[in-house]
């Protein structure tokens, strides 16, 4: 295996730069991985940009990485501290945008050390790392962005600045607004990703900068496929979303999933083993979900109600303390978090879950039959591809916006009723919750979901639209 890096280190290679978060990287990984199944002369190397902040941990997955695909390389780079002014908290997104300009020395020195072992066909680098393209146009490397998020959110993206420069007001000043997008059902402008809402905010300057730097890569690919957001797709490709300058050709490449992520326990899959078929409401909140210890317990009591099997992942509420805001959280003690007696009266209707659960492989499980999600990209794809219906409960990042997607345009979701405003009462987690798993709307919603799935395999297969595009760039990266 070690003959085999040293040998692949001295050829030809592409760089993949995520952005810090398990998402981003998991992303990009299954992207690494996808691009060595069409077997091209070059392998993959990864910038692994550490932060000092929480974005998950993702030793343990990039552990198994490595040591189960020898074709793929990790550069891991210094890491970078970010004093954080605890009287000033930002959003997470102006962390990541601070650290990503101050990563760009480190990555630059990175490129030039590689590039005297290989040679560095192209750069591919998630949506947030834009700062990557000063570098690379001095490299003369082509480079390609690579959108974790929907073509819809992508959309979005594109369109801002136009949409910058027609209001004269913070989008937060709209409140529910109905906002038009190129190839978007109408999205209330509250539900539009939290950085964009405030233009004082520093955040919002860096989605400007994020947008504007669309326009600059060779092409963009993006974690979806052409069946599921045709209208999005189709305004973008007819440069709707920016109406001043050409867009750069667009590849669905999608959907790419990761089935290991190498932690968290798999004891509740001997648990789910022993439950009904599609019994199961699966509850599971991203790589950085957290509830407040007062929604926690209308959560618990709503499903205690609803009298459905649930499988629910459980975090530590987040920290009160203003300056461990992006720590990891501790181990949640259930017995202090949960009703009292909740654990003991519910044994035979449910099981909860520390931290972390086997997302992917839960999913798969034919006991499951429903998900309550919160909307992130990877979460919503591993859904459809496993054909589980969901519940959207949007907590942040685009989810909101994903939310509005998924239910008024794919029909893939229904809305749990108060997660956009930040608070569920128990009433409504009952109604949902049953709603999903015994209703007829849920059973409508089951039944394109299926119809999805048979459209994602369809894309992925021999001769499909995913796979072909992904062929036609890794024939360009060849010739390069
Ligand atoms: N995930 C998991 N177990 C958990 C929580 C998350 O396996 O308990 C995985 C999930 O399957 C997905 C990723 O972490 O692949 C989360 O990515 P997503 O884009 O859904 O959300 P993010 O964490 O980026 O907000």
């Amino acid at each position: 295996m070690e003959e085999e890096k040293t040998r692949m280190k001295k050829g030809d290679t592409i760089v993949l730069y995520p952005s810090p978060g398990m998402g981003h990287l998991i992303s990009m990984v299954e992207l690494g991985k996808r691009i060595l199944e069409l077997n091209p002369p070059f392998s993959i190397t990864i910038l692994l940009t550490q932060a000092s902040f929480n974005t998950g941990s993702t030793a343990p997955y990039v552990r198994m990485v490595e040591s189960s695909f020898p074709a793929i390389t990790f550069i891991h780079l210094p890491p970078i501290s970010l004093p954080i002014d605890s009287s000033n908290l930002p959003h997470h997104e102006t962390l990541i945008f601070r650290l990503l300009r101050l990563n760009n020395p480190l990555i630059h020195q990175s490129l030039l050390s590689l590039s005297l072992s290989s040679s560095i066909l192209a750069i591919l680098y998630d949506s947030f790392c834009g700062p990557v393209l000063d570098i690379a146009a001095q490299l003369h490397i082509p480079c390609y962005c690579f959108s974790t998020s929907p073509a819809s959110c992508l959309a979005a993206f594109l369109y801002f600045p136009t949409l910058h420069r027609l209001t004269p007001t913070s989008f937060k000043d709209l409140h529910d607004t109905p906002l038009h997008f190129p190839g978007l059902p109408p999205v209330p402008a509250s539900a539009i990703p939290l950085p964009m809402l405030d233009r004082n905010d520093e955040a919002y300057d860096g989605v400007l900068q994020l947008s504007g730097d669309l326009s600059k890569p060779a092409g963009i690919l993006i974690n979806t496929f052409d069946a599921l957001e045709p209208r999005a797709l189709k305004a973008i490709s007819e440069g709707s979303c920016v109406p001043d300058a050409p867009t750069p050709p667009v590849y669905c490449i999608g959907p790419l999933i990761a089935k290991e992520k190498g932690e968290g326990s798999r004891d509740c899959l001997h648990w789910l083993g022993s439950q009904p078929s599609h019994s199961i409401v699966f509850l599971c909140f991203g790589s950085l979900g957290l509830f407040s210890s007062a929604q926690l317990i209308e959560i618990a009591v709503g499903l205690e109600r609803s009298r459905q099997r649930f499988l629910w992942v459980v975090r530590s509420p987040p920290s009160e303390d203003p300056t461990k805001r992006f720590l990891p959280t501790p181990e949640p003690d259930l017995e202090a978090l949960l009703p009292d007696g909740f654990l003991e009266r519910t044994k035979g209707q449910g099981l909860v879950v520390k931290s972390w659960a086997p997302q992917m492989a839960v999913l798969s499980h034919n006991s499951v039959g429903g998900f309550v999600t919160h909307c992130g990209w990877n979460s919503v794809l591993e859904a459809l591809c496993a054909g589980v219906p969901m519940v959207a409960w949007p907590l942040y990042a685009e989810q909101r916006l994903n939310r509005v997607v998924l239910v008024e345009e794919m029909g893939l979701a229904m809305p749990m009723v108060g997660a956009e405003k930040g608070w569920v009462e128990a009433e409504e987690v009952e109604k949902r919750v049953r709603g999903l798993m015994e209703s007829e709307e849920g059973k409508a919603l089951r039944e394109r979901t299926a119809q999805m799935r048979d459209k994602a395999m369809t894309a992925l297969g021999e001769g499909g639209s995913s796979r072909d595009a992904l062929t036609e760039l890794t024939r360009v990266w060849k010739q390069s």
